[in-house]
């Protein structure tokens, strides 16, 4: 009988904040071989010449891609977004049209039987599908971006990618399964197990919300190899076939929007899986994770920008036509600043999406900073577009489509809109969890020379020695912070009209990497806690990275199109003024008395303030536990029609 082990949800006991640190830690890629336009930034150097002049896709990549394009948006005509919404799930005959399209095949290289897309037309193709309904951009994603193919692509042996890859690029769906019930934001819970066994291992655990998992054929799997003597284990990637003997698809979870999304609660009991479907090797599951997210979470900020664009159409649309107090209400001043915003930051997202995903095909620069800036923020800025178009549509901003239609109006599916774009924030990485992971990147050149000084585990010598070198470090660095390009009036003048919003970034720049300093200096080995402190100057960070984006790409279309500039122009004085705000809290805010404040409402304190409503239930936990063992619920998965 299998062992019943009871995984009751610590919440004091499991992995230290320390032993959860050095996981995360452990799988960063460390190594810089390619220059970072982002890491530079954070220095205090704005590094132009590696984003500017623009750069272009192929030729052959250009043709390819817009052929593609030009499929998908026949399709997309096509689609019955509402259908999706009302049946809660995409129709069967979608899946095979989508097939027929080779979307499940955008990023697998065509020698094995995919479309072999860059990553810009990949993008652009995602986008575009998912404005037939946002559950596609779900199903999509989550199968190439995170899914079997992306980390078979870039780590599988060939025999893996010959097995694999071409069943997925023929329609065959994959999930990507990291998360339990246990674990969200910090993979040193990991409790699924990999024992090794003959020639293979035995997969024990239970995964919680696998996008994709009621329908998939594959899965990536994350579980935890147990050390040995002759083998360190740890957390370890493996392809699953998801017909193996005692995985079960417990549950179909729903959720505040993306109704049509496939996701799952999934058991593996005493599943096994042979040895060849390790990817990469034992313990390298986390590393695959990162680096597989490092260009995969760009299509997460694809969707928001094509929310944006929606989200723009019908802004416009109906704020010139509907009249409220004499004029169209789009010529009311407060609702005019909400379209301005509106397109202004549409435009910001997709030139920052835009040139990261040239950066990436052209593998000149180390994105990483920048592919997650633009995920943190295309996530924050697009839910923020939202909800302003909800408030400009009015009452009709918070009606469903189908009740608009029932009375004859035109059915703009805007509160779909909002429910759809919550989620964006959440998952592939926390807003809260994208600051810390930037916030470590950007002072990697600071714990590089310093680390040891503000390591609570260095030793007194360690110490000393790293003071010495941070001295030297320093006393070069400090004084080019003081001076720059940013101060003299004809700088950049190759920006025409945006020369002014080049100079405020570089000259903001620097005033971001002395502000990060200054925090380092104050607060030592208590900067990582400072998280509103980090939060912030990372906001800063991606305000400026959009800045440049925006005034590289008007620069290089302004013969062409004169309308980049002008929106260029308007989204730059927009973020300046939150700059300018960012910079103002980095240091007047109220921080520590919202720390002293919510370490009494956790203490319960202020409960009372909670009476006079009717609250949760409390008769169930906040996480259930769970148990390692065989199912005892009917299996609930979605087998989707053969193709001949
Ligand atoms: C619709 C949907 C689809 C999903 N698809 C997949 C999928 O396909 N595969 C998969 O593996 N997972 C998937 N997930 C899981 C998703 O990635 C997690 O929800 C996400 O990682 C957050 O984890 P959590 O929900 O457990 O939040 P928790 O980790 O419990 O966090 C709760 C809150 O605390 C914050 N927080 C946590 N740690 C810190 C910290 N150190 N510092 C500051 N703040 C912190 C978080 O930001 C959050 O606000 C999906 C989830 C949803 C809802």
């Amino acid at each position: 009988m299998t062992a019943l082990k009871e995984h009751t949800p610590p919440t004091t006991s499991g992995p230290t904040a320390r032993e959860a640190r050095k996981v995360a830690e452990a799988a960063r890629q460390t190594e810089w071989t390619r220059p970072s336009f982002g890491k530079e930034l954070f220095l205090g150097r704005l590094r132009l010449d590696l984003v500017d002049p623009w750069p272009t896709p192929s030729p052959e990549a250009r043709a390819k891609g817009e052929a593609f394009l030009a499929r998908a948006a026949e399709l997309t005509e096509g689609i019955d977004g509402r259908r999706i919404e009302r049946e809660a799930r995409i129709y069967d005959e979608l899946f095979g049209e989508l097939a027929d399209l080779g979307a499940f095949g955008m990023k697998i290289p065509e020698a094995y039987g995919g479309q072999g897309l860059s990553n810009l037309y990949y993008n652009k193709a995602l986008a575009l599908i998912a404005s037939g309904n946002p559950s596609l951009g779900a199903l999509l994603s989550a199968h190439q971006s995170i899914g079997v193919p992306q980390p078979v692509k870039m780590f599988g042996t060939e025999e893996q990618k010959q097995r694999f890859l071409p069943r997925l690029a023929a329609g065959e769906v994959s999930a990507f399964l990291l998360t339990e019930p246990d674990v969200g934001s910090d993979p040193a819970r990991l409790a699924t197990s990999a024992v090794p066994e003959a020639d293979g291992f035995v997969l024990d655990g239970v995964k919680l919300w696998a996008t994709n998992g009621t329908i998939a054929g594959l899965f990536v799997v994350m579980a935890r190899v147990p050390a040995t003597a002759d083998n360190r284990g740890g957390i370890t990637a493996f392809v699953v076939e998801a017909d193996s003997p005692g995985i079960t698809v417990e549950a179909r979870n729903t959720f505040l929007g993306l109704r049509g999304i496939e996701n799952a609660l999934i058991r593996f009991d005493r599943v096994r899986v042979p040895a060849e479907n390790v990817l990469l090797g034992v313990g390298r599951g986390l590393k695959i994770a990162l680096a597989t997210l490092n260009t995969g979470r760009l299509s997460l900020p694809a969707m928001c920008v094509g929310g944006c664009k929606w989200c723009l159409n019908v802004a416009r649309e109906w704020s010139a036509e509907r009249v409220q107090w004499g004029r169209a209400v789009g010529a009311h001043e407060a609702v005019a600043t909400k379209i301005a915003f509106i397109a202004g930051t549409t435009y910001a997202l997709e030139s920052m999406l835009d040139l990261c995903c040239m950066l990436a095909d052209d593998e000149t620069n180390d994105i990483r900073i920048e592919a997650a800036l633009v995920k943190l923020y295309g996530s924050e800025m697009a839910w923020w577009v939202a909800d302003e178009l909800v408030q400009i549509r009015g009452g009709r901003g918070y009606e469903t489509a189908d009740s608009l239609e029932a009375r004859g109006e035109r059915p703009a599916e805007v509160e779909q809109m909002l429910r759809d774009m919550r989620i964006n924030r959440i998952f592939e990485g926390s807003t809260e969890i994208m600051h810390l992971l930037i916030a470590r990147e950007a002072v990697d050149a600071h714990l590089d020379v310093a680390g040891d000084i503000i390591d609570p585990d260095a030793s007194a010598r360690a110490k000393a020695d790293a003071v010495a070198k941070a001295a030297g470090f320093y006393a070069g660095w400090l004084p080019t912070l003081v001076v720059g390009a940013g101060f003299v009036p004809g700088a950049y003048r190759q920006f025409g009209p945006l020369a002014e919003h080049v100079r405020f970034v570089e000259r903001s720049s620097r005033r971001l990497a002395a502000a990060i300093f200054a925090g380092m200096a104050r607060w030592q080995g208590a900067m990582e806690r400072r998280q509103a402190f980090l939060g912030r100057a990372v906001d800063i960070g991606a305000e400026l990275f959009a800045m440049t984006a925006c005034c590289v790409r008007a620069k290089a279309e302004a013969s062409t199109d004169p309308t980049g500039v002008e929106l260029a122009d308007a989204f730059c004085e927009q973020a300046r003024v939150r700059v300018e705000a960012l910079f103002t809290a980095l240091w007047h805010n109220s921080d520590a008395s919202d720390r002293k404040l919510a370490r009494k409402v956790l203490e319960g304190r202020y409960a009372k303030l909670e009476q006079g409503v009717r609250l949760v239930r409390r008769d169930l936990p906040w996480v259930a536990p769970w148990r390692v063992g065989p199912s005892t619920t009917a299996d609930v998965r979605r087998r989707l029609p053969k193709r001949s």
